[in-house]
């Protein structure tokens, strides 16, 4: 058994922005399942949801974080929360690190989580508890694994870095590392730390760090990891990456069954499951159309294709709208659930929401509403995720437990779990949707023709791909597997290590 801490910036349901904090809370909940001790680490952001948490209580009431001549107070909670063992961590920083109503998008982000990473960094060695597993996520704890050995000598075996995307990068300043109190140690962080996109020369990027002092690293889909490794999608990092190559492997990601479960989805109506007949299943799905229907004042007309999603570059707005516009030329309804972090793509949909306001074939709900997301889910026909890249994606793959047939662009993650029903590369059993691969408005067009054709004048095939969706079996439970494996052999290599260090001269 081992002693497994992940520090994250996420944690679903209660400090969700993506797929991350789903990440962490399958892979956790299923590696608890399996006997591990598993401690999540997570801001104590003032928006939690605290009836969601069990037995809250204050561990730790005041630790301190030296910074020049200051000493800032912060104090650790306890909780249990779905199923997982969490630590809150609670900072009282003058600048209110914690007193946000969201996770991320703020312009002091990085202050922010240099500071989060540093009182953990003081935490863990206040606790001086050994760890085998210190997994962290993407760039927010980033400085957890380039100071844990080198500087705050704590106990840990092996450092795991996931990579849920290579876009965010947490760049910084000598100066974001002086303000918390590393004034002067520039020198040990610039050579290694120096961003690789020659546009930034005086800049310092922290996953890049973590990259670098991680003993293994993960990224959530083999297709993924091919792209960051290649010029595609590596945002400047593929150097660096290329250099840990020997340390990176692609674990693709689940979906929580127990969160994503449409036998028991406490927001849903009606309630099925892959066992169910295919008249139990469309007939599920009528009743969550009508209860929307009734609610938005939508028509219904057939089929339903929707897009629950960030609105971010990554995702494809524009092709999302072609898709909105697409889907009513051809007599269908559309859904749209979503909402961005920037302003200018914000606006633009508030624009449509406007145009399409009375529109009885159209839905755009610009929020972030998770009640909302799963009666989609089971209400819809299509899924359309058009995304320019896709680490993993976990949309398309709650769609199909929700007998939700996928259309995606061919990228990423998409490519690893969705193959277009007449790839005849692909065993009959596994062709589960329908695939694109120009991100354009021709090549959008042309998979909803076919998509649409195949709904109403094929029935068999179309029924055929509901089946086949809630057959794939994207359960935590093999990559939580393949998670213990590295952990357990980037563990042992570490051990053999240091007992060869203790080993006696042979003389
Ligand atoms: P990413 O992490 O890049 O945002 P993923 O596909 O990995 O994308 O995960 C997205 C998760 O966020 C899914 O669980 C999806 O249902 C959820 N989600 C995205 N937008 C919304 C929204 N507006 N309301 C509710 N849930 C949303």
């Amino acid at each position: 058994m081992m002693r497994i801490v992940q520090i994250t910036a996420e944690f679903s349901p209660i400090a969700k922005a993506g797929g991350l904090g789903e990440m962490v809370l399958g892979l956790s909940r299923e590696l608890t399942a399996v006997g591990q001790t598993v401690e999540i680490f997570l801001p104590k952001y003032d928006f939690l949801d605290l009836s969601k948490i069990q037995k809250l209580k204050m561990d730790v009431p005041d630790f301190k974080i030296p910074i020049h001549e200051h000493l800032y107070a912060n104090a650790m909670w306890s909780a249990e929360c779905e199923d997982c063992q969490l630590h809150l961590l609670e900072t009282r920083h003058p600048a209110g690190y914690l007193q946000r109503n969201k996770i991320y998008g703020y312009e002091d982000d990085v202050p922010r989580f240099l500071y989060f990473s540093l009182a953990m960094l003081e935490y863990l060695k206040l606790q001086n508890k050994p760890i085998d597993v210190l997994h962290l996520h993407d760039w927010h704890f980033a400085l957890v694994a380039i100071l844990a050995r080198d500087h705050f000598k704590l106990p840990i075996s092996t450092i795991v870095l996931t990579i849920h995307s290579a876009e965010y990068q947490g760049r910084c300043a000598t100066w974001d590392f002086d303000a918390i109190g590393f004034k002067g140690a520039d020198y040990l962080f610039k050579n290694k730390l120096q961003d690789d996109d020659p546009a930034y020369p005086e800049t310092l990027n922290l996953l890049k760090g973590a990259i670098i002092y991680a003993d293994a690293i993960t990224t959530v889909s083999p297709s993924y990891a091919q792209e960051i490794l290649t010029k595609q999608t590596e945002f400047h990092l593929g150097t660096t990456l290329r250099k840990n190559k020997k340390k990176l492997t692609p674990i693709l990601n689940g979906i929580d069954q127990k969160f994503w479960d449409p036998s028991k989805d406490f927001y849903i109506t009606a309630h099925y499951d892959a066992e169910s007949s295919l008249k139990t299943i469309k007939q599920a799905k009528q009743a969550s159309k009508n209860l929307l229907a009734a609610q938005f004042s939508l028509k219904g007309n057939l089929p339903w294709v929707g897009a629950i999603t960030r609105l971010v570059p990554q995702k494809g707005p524009k092709l999302i709208e072609e898709a909105l516009k697409e889907t009513i030329r051809l007599g269908g309804t559309f859904i749209l659930l979503g909402s961005s972090p920037m302003t200018e793509i914000q606006e633009h949909f508030e624009q449509l929401k406007i145009e399409y306001a009375d529109h009885p074939q159209v839905l755009l709900y610009l929020d972030y509403n998770e009640s909302l997301a799963h009666q989609i889910y089971a209400a819809l026909d299509f899924l359309i995720v058009p995304s320019l890249f896709e680490p993993c994606g976990l949309t398309q793959l709650i769609a199909m437990r929700y007998g939700t047939v996928p259309i995606v662009r061919s990228t990423g993650g998409l490519k690893d779990t969705v193959f277009d029903c007449n790839d005849f590369r692909v065993p009959i059993q596994q062709r589960n949707g329908f695939v694109f691969s120009e991100a354009s408005s021709d090549s959008l067009k042309s998979v909803f023709q076919k998509a649409f054709a195949i709904f109403h004048k094929e029935k068999p095939l179309f029924d055929s791909l509901i089946r086949h969706d809630m057959n794939v079996n994207s359960s935590w439970k093999t990559p939580a597997k393949e998670y213990l494996r590295l952990y357990t052999t980037a563990r042992d290599s570490f051990q053999l290590k240091t007992s060869k260090i203790k080993l006696p001269m042979p003389f």
